[in-house]
């Protein structure tokens, strides 16, 4: 026996943990193609004033590059919670604010503080691909529901996968990647009382990366917060806020939940660079947001002309699609991007996701689309 594992370990090099041998890290294709509509970002560059006060801001920040940044990040928090407070938000103060490198550190950390050994989190597939990974690395069981064929929620069957599995974190993007659909107050309002019954509490995160982008009339879970203590909302800056790169994520939740969270986060793990390029980039919050009608415009229309293509497209509040069905999705993934267009090839069997890009870049999706559907019938 003792033999038996020495040489297992033996030959198992690098010696990592066990459940991690052979897998890939996430990779989203990072391919050099003149239409990349693949990973929800903002096509829309800050402008150049943006650009220019962010410098400054940086340049500012760069003369006590030799101290520790803020560890509690307080202005960057207040002015998070100010900006909440124009889209959902109902009074919201820096104690009810947590941010990170990206709502992706975000979410670890939630995992790490709530979840762990023993303990369980819980999603409704198809849903972002990543949190089945951060459960993994904060060694949390990770139990997933099914989402019903149009991709909304069940919620008599999330009750009662809720009870069954008594999860202590229940993870939900909404709008959920990869199908755009978001999820109505009654249903976050049902999760939250179903995950902290009188003997088990677990907490409810709705994942509002794409938040922004959402349709007329369509609530933010921000509005409920008031209603659930175990209620935590994420956002982040990487997507209407187009400033993926800078890696900022956030949630509002309440003050114990972001007390907990700072347990487990890593010393001053914000850097004063990027707090100084979030707060700068906060200033300018309506003309980095002025965008996001035109995307929503842009998105609304791409939905109609898939459509009239005779395809069937999910009900999207995000800046993107999801498309089919194909026979063979990944020969009309290919034909795209022969023909310079990088999507997605995500979701359930059959379906594609587009992003959606400028205008320009929409009409060659468009006409890239056209060609290959023809060339495939
Ligand atoms: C893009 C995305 C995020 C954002 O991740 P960041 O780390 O903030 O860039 C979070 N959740 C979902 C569902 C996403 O699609």
């Amino acid at each position: 026996m003792t033999a038996e594992r020495t040489s297992l370990e033996a030959s198992a090099w690098p010696p990592l943990r066990e459940e991690l041998r052979g897998i890939a890290p996430y990779g989203a294709p990072q391919l050099d193609v003149p239409v990349q509509l693949n990973v929800n970002e903002n096509p829309y560059g800050p402008s150049a004033e943006v650009v220019a006060d962010i410098a400054a801001s940086v340049a500012e920040a760069a003369v006590d590059l030799n101290r520790y940044p803020d560890r509690e990040f307080t202005d960057l928090r207040t002015a998070l919670a100010d900006y909440l407070n124009t889209d959902g938000g109902l009074g919201l103060t820096a104690d009810q604010l947590w941010a990170a490198n990206g709502s992706n550190e975000v979410m670890l950390q939630l995992l790490q503080a709530f979840g762990g050994p023993g303990r369980t989190a819980l999603s409704f597939a198809p849903t972002y691909s990543m949190y089945p990974e951060y459960a993994r690395d904060a060694m949390t069981n990770w139990v997933v529901g099914r989402r019903e064929t149009d991709f909304s929620l069940d919620l008599d069957a999330a009750r009662e996968l809720i009870r069954e599995h008594r999860p202590h974190v229940v993870l939900l993007p909404s709008p959920n990647n990869p199908t755009g659909t978001a999820l109505p107050p009654e249903a976050v309002s049902m999760l939250c009382e179903a995950a902290a019954t009188d003997d088990h509490s677990g907490i409810v995160v709705v994942d509002e990366a794409y938040g922004e982008f959402r349709r007329a009339g369509t609530p933010s879970a921000l509005e409920l917060l008031p209603q659930h203590r175990n209620l935590v909302v994420s956002r982040t800056m990487s997507k209407a806020f187009a400033l993926a790169g800078a890696r900022l994520g956030y949630f509002a939740a309440s003050p114990e939940i972001c007390n907990a969270v700072r347990v487990v986060r890593l010393p001053y793990h914000l850097s004063a660079v990027t707090q100084a390029t979030a707060l700068a980039a906060l200033r300018h919050a309506p003309e980095l947001l002025g965008r996001v009608d035109d995307l929503r415009r842009e998105r609304d229309e791409t939905v109609g002309w898939l459509r009239e293509q005779g395809l069937r497209v999910a009900e999207t509040d995000a800046n993107f699609a999801l498309f089919g069905t194909f026979e063979d999705r990944h020969a009309v993934w290919q034909g795209l991007l022969d023909r310079g267009v990088l999507i997605r090839e995500t979701g359930p069997d059959g379906w594609l996701r587009v992003s959606i890009g400028t205008p320009g870049e929409m009409t060659t999706f468009k006409n890239a689309l056209t060609e290959v559907m023809k060339a495939g019938s």
